[in-house]
């Protein structure tokens, strides 16, 4: 292996590549975060947040990652021994359904084959069952990190208003937000949750909460044992959101300068930029003649694809490949997926030659290990993107 020259194509689904303006931006000097300056900037920060979740409610801002995030929402909605419905979707639904448990807590986990989002339906039934509204909360992961697979989320909104039940509604956003669609208020989102290593462009280590007001005042009965999570820490008075702790400034002037880009460049024009990258990526995976782990195409995510390789065929070997030969830096098959299918992450600060630079060295790979595949992938996604 030679010396890598150039940069490091990292097209893992997050971290994600961090604009130069926001690298910028956090280069600075240490400062009290008890002062005037950081204040502007955190609060400018927590009003931008809201215009990222699409709502009205507050944002808290953790220093952790998104399963500090994960915790939080579960953790202050919920007591030992409630009852959550949740949706296996793939490896992180199931992370998430671990974590849960962890907490005390009955999951109700409707089975998936990871090829599809959670489905409306079957979440409708079993809150009908539910006569005497023993669930608490029905959790879902909006974007499927290790699948591709995205769960209507505005259709189980639905579901749930069908079968008139009370229960909280938690969506995981953290690999769609700022790439794909979210919506916290319109789809009476109780607890969104978001990390910072995705579409928001910035180093992982900020993990978000949405609290709809419905989530608030049940967390006043909440029973989970909880500290360092506890919303109230964060939002004495129920709407200003505060630090009981020191909080990540430098992360801080970095996300003030990556919301201002995602403003600028319009949401609508960022998810439709994340919606013509990946299909630039699913032109080339059909062309090649493979095939996403995503079995619908109107779940096929726009922030990441996972694709399956023949049988018989070593996800990993590929992945090895396309790192030590071309400085590419792909995802793994998570749990069940492993050594079976890799991953494309396609969001954040990309354009079309990063995709394109990336698919090349995906069919390079493909080539040098002698995956069965059609040419021609690249070309595909070239004709989609210049037409
Ligand atoms: N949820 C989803 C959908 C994710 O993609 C991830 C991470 O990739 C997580 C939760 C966990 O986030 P973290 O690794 O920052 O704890």
């Amino acid at each position: 292996m030679t010396a890598p020259r150039g940069r490091q194509f990292l097209h893992t689904p997050g971290p994600t590549n961090m604009p130069d303006r926001v690298l910028r931006a956090m280069d600075r000097p240490a400062m009290d975060h008890r002062g005037p300056e950081f204040q502007r900037i955190a609060n400018a920060c927590f009003e931008g947040l809201t215009r990222i979740f699409k709502t009205e409610h507050p944002v808290l801002v953790y220093p952790s990652a998104g399963h500090g995030a994960w915790e939080a929402a579960l953790a202050n909605s919920c007591s030992p021994g409630d009852r959550v419905l949740m949706a296996e979707t793939g490896a992180f639904s199931t992370w998430w359904k671990d974590m849960a448990e962890a907490l005390g807590l009955i999951v109700d986990y409707l089975p998936g084959d990871w090829r599809a989002g959670a489905d409306p339906a079957a979440i409708e039934a079993r809150l009908t069952e539910d006569k005497a509204h023993a669930i608490r909360a029905v959790a879902i992961v909006h974007n499927e990190t290790s699948t591709g697979v995205l769960s209507p989320v505005a259709e189980i909104r639905r579901a749930i208003d069908r079968a008139r039940h009370p229960a909280l509604f938690l969506v995981d956003t953290i690999s769609s937000l700022a790439s794909i669609d979210f919506r916290m208020d319109e789809w009476q989102v109780d607890v969104a949750v978001g990390g910072s290593q995705k579409g928001l462009m910035l180093p992982p280590g900020l993990g978000f909460n949405g609290v709809g007001a419905k989530a608030l005042s049940a967390s006043q009965s909440a029973r989970c044992r909880r500290s360092y999570w506890d919303w109230r820490a964060m939002l004495p008075d129920g709407k200003t959101v505060t630090f009981p702790c020191t909080p990540p400034v430098n992360l801080f002037f970095g996300l003030k300068d990556a919301i201002d880009m995602l403003l600028e460049e319009g949401l609508d024009q960022v998810f439709e930029r994340h919606r013509r990258l990946a299909e630039a990526v699913r032109r080339a995976v059909a062309a090649w003649g493979l095939e996403l782990v995503a079995r619908n195409p109107e779940q096929q995510s726009n922030s990441v694809s996972a694709i399956l390789l023949p049988d018989g065929h070593d996800a990993e070997a590929l992945r090895k490949t396309c790192l030590e030969r071309f400085n590419l830096v792909l995802g793994s098959g998570l749990l069940r997926l492993r050594g079976r299918a890799f991953r494309i992450g396609h969001l954040g600060d990309l354009n079309e030659l990063m995709i394109l630079g990336t698919l090349s060295g995906v069919e390079m790979g493909l080539r040098a290990n002698a995956v069965p595949h059609r040419p021609g992938g690249v070309q595909a996604a070239i004709d989609y993107l210049a037409s």
